[in-house]
């Protein structure tokens, strides 16, 4: 069974991860989305166990999909599941040095494991969470940006902001 491993933030999942997501998981026979602590960026608005729940509800409909979170290193977190992959989206160039850089050093720390990168859906190249949050807290509309399931749920969270 060849297993990839899919990490992010997810703060909160968006309609360009759920692109990513669902692609990747007609690739392998099973995706697990992993929840991590990013140390590079500040505190989250939603805690790991909300975003993992937000990710659970966004795939109910894709059955190779599995959900967990985790804290430390995915190239170790990835042998440990027998993932053959990590799984990354990109959207411009402006990833792109970040994650070969970040696709070089888990290929140093598991040699077997393989970063395979998926471009972004043109319709949602310019998508991301902090756009996401941004765009509720000033009151604009994001059910084009978010899956529908988690819309509503998401857009009251940011407002009351706690
Ligand atoms: P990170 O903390 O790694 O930046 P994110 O939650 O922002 O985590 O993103 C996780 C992965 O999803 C990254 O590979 C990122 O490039 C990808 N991604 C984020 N937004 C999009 C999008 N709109 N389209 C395609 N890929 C995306």
């Amino acid at each position: 069974m060849k297993i990839a491993v899919c990490p992010g933030s997810f703060d909160p999942i968006t309609n360009g991860h759920l692109d990513i997501i669902r692609r990747s998981a007609k690739l392998f026979d099973k995706i697990i989305v992993v929840v991590g602590k990013n140390y590079n960026k500040s505190t989250p608005c939603f805690t790991l166990a909300e975003r993992v729940e937000l990710i659970k509800r966004s795939t109910t409909e894709i059955k190779n999909v599995e959900v967990d979170m985790f804290d430390g290193l995915i190239a170790d977190y990835a042998r440990r599941q027998n993932a053959v992959a990590i799984v990354k989206g990109l959207r411009a160039v402006s990833d792109f040095e970040y994650e070969f850089q970040q696709a070089l050093i888990n290929k140093k720390i598991n040699p077997e494991l393989e970063t395979v990168f998926v471009t972004a859906n043109a319709e949602y190249m310019f998508l991301s969470s902090s756009i996401v949050k941004q765009m509720c807290i000033f009151g604009s509309d994001i059910s084009e940006f978010v899956p529908i399931e988690i819309c509503h749920d998401v857009v009251e969270r940011i407002k009351s902001g706690s």
